[in-house]
């Protein structure tokens, strides 16, 4: 029985949770290895329906028809699901670049995350980036080399890779046996088995061999020589030059035990989740203002950390994903909504299981459940039992791209900006109101973004929107004290906007003014994030 606990005293429905993400670059085989999760923890009968699934809810929502034509995942999910004694939550996060804010948000809700390189192509640009959003919290990595069934590169070279690129020490948790057309399956090196793909059923789960060492005779029938001199070779070196597991260092993400195999055999898959049960974290400590919360905590807290708005266009309902810190919720329970100080009755919270949303009667510390609403709840709210708890670390970043908005119907005006508030809620956008003048300013990280708010707003709200070029390149938010912003907005009125939260930002097309704000004007500074709250 494998052990569930990194920490002795949390209670045992605490310390079964492992709520992670999968980080990898788009094609690298994120969806296969979803869908295979799912079917061994039982959620899905048959691999292909969550892309069935998919399907189901693009048609619900046209807006989806831009994903599917780009191929791309704009929103994320939560998906539940039980393995041996483990009640995964796996939180997906958008994989495009231009979204890499949603992404870091999300990533904020996980304890782990799944690294999944493509074994022919090692680590690619987007794996790279979002590896660095995972390190900037310490998050453990367990890393899956997919699509080892193709010609894929030499195992030593794709370890020395990951270890070079992304600075972090590899440990071998398998080893494949043969490449490409030869690949046949993997030594489990951590429980000295063999693990054998069949190639005829890309549903069945591999044939476990127990044995004793790569000494043992009865390899000798289940491995071609030539295949099993080089398997003996290689682990042999690998024991010698690579660092031996150490559970430690990979909770404190230094390091990252690495399983070979085939999402799309269903090879490798289960070892894997074996590997995130025993070596991944239970729910971690969240960082907090006064002061953390720890996930055995009586009392129950949480946090936003996305928002979906218009799930489906025809009810206009919102769905606050909300990250359990603490305690034992119970549905029905009322919470305290911190930023507001008002209760809120939390009377039809869902849980994500794979094969639809469904009411959550219960969720624990570490549980990801879907609370609908019709906007109170924002991104990086808190609810708690009472305490003036804020959960802190979920920024909001300065727009790299700004372009101004108009309505193609100047009499929408209203409608538009309403739109637009609702969107910045969700955090799609930025939205700035300029001190002077009309219209609005949209602000994102990418292109794409713009595109996917115009179909957004056409399609949700019926309005056709036109973007115009923006005399302003970069926000920055202005902080200081109350008196010192108002003064200083009012001697720059034409750089000077409002975000959707009131707060005041500096627009303009020039470091050189941003500079000049720190030269003349000590009593405010211009950040590039904020906290949201
Ligand atoms: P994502 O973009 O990361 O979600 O990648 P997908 O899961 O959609 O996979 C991208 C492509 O790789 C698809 O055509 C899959 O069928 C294929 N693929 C996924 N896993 C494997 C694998 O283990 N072996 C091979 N040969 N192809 C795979």
């Amino acid at each position: 029985m494998l052990d569930t606990s990194n920490r002795p005293d949390l209670p045992p429905e605490i310390s079964r949770r492992r709520t992670f993400a999968i980080i990898s670059h788009p094609d690298a085989g994120k969806t296969t290895l979803t869908e295979k999760f799912l079917l061994y923890g039982g959620a899905i009968q048959m691999a292909g329906q969550v892309r069935a699934k998919g399907e189901a809810r693009r048609t619900r929502s046209d807006f989806m028809q831009m994903e599917k034509d780009r191929g791309i995942s704009v929103s994320a999910s939560a998906m539940s699901f039980d393995f041996n004694n483990f009640r995964f939550n796996l939180v997906d996060t958008p994989g495009h670049s231009d979204f890499s804010e949603d992404t870091y948000r999300t990533l904020t809700a996980v304890d782990a995350a799944v690294m999944v390189v493509d074994g022919a192509k090692g680590v690619e640009s987007q794996t790279q980036k979002l590896f660095e959003v995972c390190r900037l919290r310490d998050l453990p990595i367990l890393t899956f080399c997919n699509k080892m069934d193709r010609e894929s590169r030499d195992t030593f070279d794709i370890i020395d890779e990951i270890q070079e690129n992304l600075a972090i020490d590899v440990t071998p948790a398998s080893w494949p046996i043969g490449v490409g057309r030869e690949f046949m399956g993997c030594y489990d090196m951590l429980n000295d088995r063999l693990e054998l793909m069949d190639r005829a059923d890309r549903n069945v789960v591999a044939e476990s061999v127990q044995i004793d060492g790569l000494d043992d005779a009865r390899l000798d029938d289940l491995i071609p020589a030539d295949l099993l001199e080089k398997l003996r070779e290689e682990v042999e070196m690998a024991k010698e030059l690579l660092p031996q597991l150490d559970p430690q260092a990979v909770l404190e993400g230094h390091m990252t035990p690495i399983w070979f195999g085939s999402a799309i055999n269903s090879f490798g898959v289960k070892e894997l989740m074996d590997g995130i049960g025993a070596y991944g974290p239970e729910p971690q400590v969240q960082m907090a203002q006064p002061r953390k919360i720890a996930p055995e905590e009586k009392k129950v807290a949480g946090f936003v950390f996305k928002v979906q708005a218009n799930m489906d266009p025809k009810h206009r309902d919102r769905v606050a994903f909300v990250r359990m810190a603490s305690g034992h919720f119970k549905r029905g329970m009322k919470l305290t909504h911190v930023r507001t100080k008002k209760p809120m009755a939390i009377s039809n919270p869902v849980l994500f299981l794979a094969s639809d949303r469904e009411l959550a009667e219960e969720a624990w510390a570490g549980d990801i459940i879907g609370i609908p609403n019709h906007g109170q709840l924002r991104i990086g709210d808190t609810l708690t039992e009472g305490e003036a708890l804020r959960v802190t670390g979920i920024p909001s970043f300065a727009p790299e791209l700004l372009q101004g908005i108009r309505a193609g119907d100047p009499l929408k005006a209203k409608h538009l900006e309403k739109a637009l508030m609702q969107f910045a809620e969700e955090g799609a956008a930025k939205v700035f109101k300029p001190m002077i003048g009309s219209g609005f300013i949209v602000g994102v990280v990418g292109q794409l973004q713009f595109e996917v708010l115009a179909s957004r707003i056409e399609m949700e709200y019926g309005l056709p929107v036109r973007f115009e070029q923006s005399q302003f390149t970069s926000a920055r938010w202005v902080n200081g004290e109350r008196q010192a912003v108002e003064k200083f907005a009012d001697v720059n009125k034409q750089h000077i906007s409002y975000d959707h939260d009131g707060d005041v930002v500096f627009l303009t097309r020039l470091q050189w003014d941003i500079d000049r704000v720190a030269r003349d004007f000590p009593d405010v500074t211009l950040t590039a994030t904020k906290e949201m709250m």
